[in-house]
C-alpha cells in the first residue's frame, strides 16, 4: 500500500450526488464512515442503521469509568444528534437488517418505524463483534441462560446490567484473563467486590501480549486483592434455585476447588457478526474477508471495524484506532481520494486508575526488551528478529509516543541499545548504521 498516492479503487468513478450509501451498524465503524464520506465529499443518501437505541457511542467507557460512575448512553454519544441532522445522516434505530438481496441491491429490515427494506448503490457492512459464547461445562449449552447472575460486556445494557450486579455483588467470577476481564476486575475491586480469574490458558493476556505484561498486570491485580487461576477451567456452575451460587474450578495443580459466586462475568474473547454477509454468499472466516480498501468480493459492499478480515491476515483488529482508519480507507476508497497513512494499531486499557498503552502487533514468537520507565512506568518491547513490531508501556506515554513514532517511521533502536537501562529513550537519534528499518 503506498501511504499518499490515488488508491486502486481509485480508479472508480466517485460516487455522485444521486448515489445512495446504506451503513448497517451504528458502532465506532459505523459511525466513523458516515463522518468520513461526508467529510470527503459525498453528497448523496446517507442511510445509518443501528440495532440499538440512541446515537453511536463510546464503547471503551463500558468496562472502565462507566461501569465504575454509571453514565448515560447520552454523555458517551460520539457525536451529538444535530451533527446527524447537519450532515444529511438518516439513522435508524432499534432496526436490525435481516437480509441483503444482492442481485437488487436491497437490505431487508425489522424495525417498530425503519421501511421493511431499502435499495443501495453502496452497502457498508459494520456490524461489529459479539462477546463469544461461554458454554456450561456440565450441559454445554450457552451458561448466560442457564443462571441468573451470568453476565457478558459488550454493549450500553450490558454494562447498566453488570454495575447494578456489581453493586449488590459479593464474590464475582471472571472466566477469562483478557483485557476486558482483566478492566472489570479492577472496576469490581474499586466498588468492593472480591474477584476470582479463572484463565484457561497457561497465563492472562496468552494472545495478545508477551509475559512481560501479563507479569507486570498480574501482580498489579494480586497487590489489589484479585486472585488469579491460569491454566484453569471451571467445571461446574452451581446454582440455588435459578441464582448462580459458585463455580468449581479444576485447577493447574490438579486439585478442584470451589469459588463463591454470586455474579459471573464471561469475557472470552468476541465473535465477528458476520451472519448477514455468510447468508448472502459473501465469502467469511474469522469475519467478513476484504480486500486493502475494505470492499468485499461484491464490488458495491463493504466491511470494516471489527468484523472485518484483510484477506492477507488471518486475525481482526478489535479497537477504535482500527474502525476509524477502516472507516477513512473506505470511504477514500468510494470517493476516489488518496488512502490515508498506513496505520499502526495502538490500543490501551485503564486498570487502577493505571494506563496501558500499546503500539503495533505482538506475536506470540516475540522475544521482548523490558525497562524501568522513572519511578512507577515500564515498557516492553517485541522484536520480531532485528524488527521492532510493538510496544506495550505501563504509565510510560513518553515510551507510547516515541514507539509509536520508531514503528511508523520504521527507524528505531536494536534491541540491545534498548536494554540498556542508562539509555534515555530521547537520546536515540537514527543513524545510518544504529537503526534497523524493515
Ligand atoms: C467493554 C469493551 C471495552 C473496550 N475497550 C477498548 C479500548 O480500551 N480500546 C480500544 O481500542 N477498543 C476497545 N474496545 C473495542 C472497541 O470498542 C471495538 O473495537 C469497536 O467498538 C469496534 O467498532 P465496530 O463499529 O466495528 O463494532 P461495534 O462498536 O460493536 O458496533 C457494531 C454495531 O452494529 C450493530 N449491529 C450488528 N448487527 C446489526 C444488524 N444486522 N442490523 C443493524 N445493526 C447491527 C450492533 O448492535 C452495534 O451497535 C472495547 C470493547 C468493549 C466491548
Amino acid at each position: 500500500m503506498n501511504a499518499t498516492t490515488a488508491s486502486s479503487a481509485g480508479s472508480r468513478q466517485a460516487l455522485g450526488p444521486d448515489a445512495e450509501v446504506v451503513v448497517v451498524g451504528g458502532g465506532h465503524a459505523g459511525a466513523a464512515v458516515v463522518a468520513q464520506l461526508r467529510s470527503q465529499g459525498f453528497a448523496g443518501e446517507l442511510v445509518l442503521i443501528s440495532a440499538e437505541n440512541g446515537l453511536p457511542y463510546h464503547r471503551p467507557p463500558l468496562s472502565k469509568k462507566a461501569l465504575l460512575e454509571g453514565a448515560d448512553m447520552a454523555s458517551m454519544s460520539l457525536r451529538p444528534e444535530s451533527w446527524y441532522v447537519t450532515h444529511r445522516v438518516t439513522r435508524h434505530v432499534c432496526a436490525t437488517v435481516t437480509g441483503i438481496d444482492r442481485a437488487a441491491r436491497r437490505v431487508h429490515l425489522q424495525s417498530a418505524s425503519a421501511p421493511e427494506s431499502m435499495t443501495y448503490d453502496a452497502l457498508i457492512l459494520a456490524t461489529g463483534s459479539a462477546p463469544r459464547a461461554w458454554t456450561d461445562p456440565v450441559t454445554g449449552g450457552d451458561a448466560l441462560g442457564l443462571a441468573d447472575g451470568v453476565h457478558v460486556l459488550r454493549d450500553f445494557d450490558d454494562a447498566v446490567a453488570l454495575r447494578a450486579a456489581l453493586l449488590a455483588c459479593g464474590h464475582l467470577v471472571i472466566v477469562g484473563g483478557g483485557y476486558i476481564g482483566l478492566e472489570v476486575a479492577a472496576t469490581a475491586r474499586a466498588l468492593g467486590c472480591e474477584v476470582c480469574i479463572v484463565e484457561l490458558a497457561p497465563r492472562i493476556l496468552q494472545r495478545v501480549a508477551p509475559e512481560a505484561t501479563a507479569r507486570l498486570l498480574r501482580q498489579l491485580h494480586q497487590s489489589h486483592g484479585v486472585q488469579i487461576f491460569e491454566g484453569a477451567q471451571v467445571v461446574v456452575l452451581q446454582r440455588e434455585g435459578k441464582r448462580i451460587s459458585s463455580v468449581r474450578i479444576q485447577t493447574a495443580e490438579g486439585p478442584l476447588r470451589e469459588l463463591q459466586a454470586d455474579l459471573l462475568l464471561a469475557g472470552i474473547g468476541a465473535v465477528p457478526r458476520d451472519a448477514l454477509a455468510k447468508a448472502c454468499g459473501l465469502e467469511v472466516g474469522n469475519g467478513i474477508v476484504v480486500n486493502a480498501h475494505g470492499q468485499t468480493e461484491d464490488p458495491a459492499i463493504w466491511a470494516l471495524g471489527d468484523v472485518a478480515r484483510h484477506r492477507d491476515q488471518s486475525i481482526r483488529i478489535e479497537s477504535v484506532g482500527n474502525a476509524n482508519h477502516q472507516a477513512a480507507l473506505v470511504a477514500a476508497a468510494l470517493m476516489a481520494r488518496p488512502e490515508p497513512l498506513p496505520l499502526v494499531p495502538w490500543f490501551w486499557s485503564d486498570q487502577y486508575g493505571g494506563r496501558l498503552q500499546i503500539a503495533g502487533l505482538w506475536q506470540p514468537a516475540d522475544r521482548w526488551v523490558e525497562r524501568q520507565e522513572g519511578a512507577q512506568g515500564r515498557s516492553i518491547w517485541s522484536y520480531q528478529g532485528p524488527r521492532l513490531v510493538a510496544v506495550d508501556a505501563w504509565q510510560a506515554p513518553g515510551a507510547y509516543v516515541l514507539g509509536k513514532k520508531w514503528l511508523e517511521t520504521g527507524q528505531y533502536p536494536p534491541s540491545e541499545w534498548l536494554a540498556n537501562q542508562d539509555h534515555n529513550l530521547k537520546d536515540w537519534v537514527p543513524q545510518a548504521l544504529s537503526g534497523v528499518a524493515s
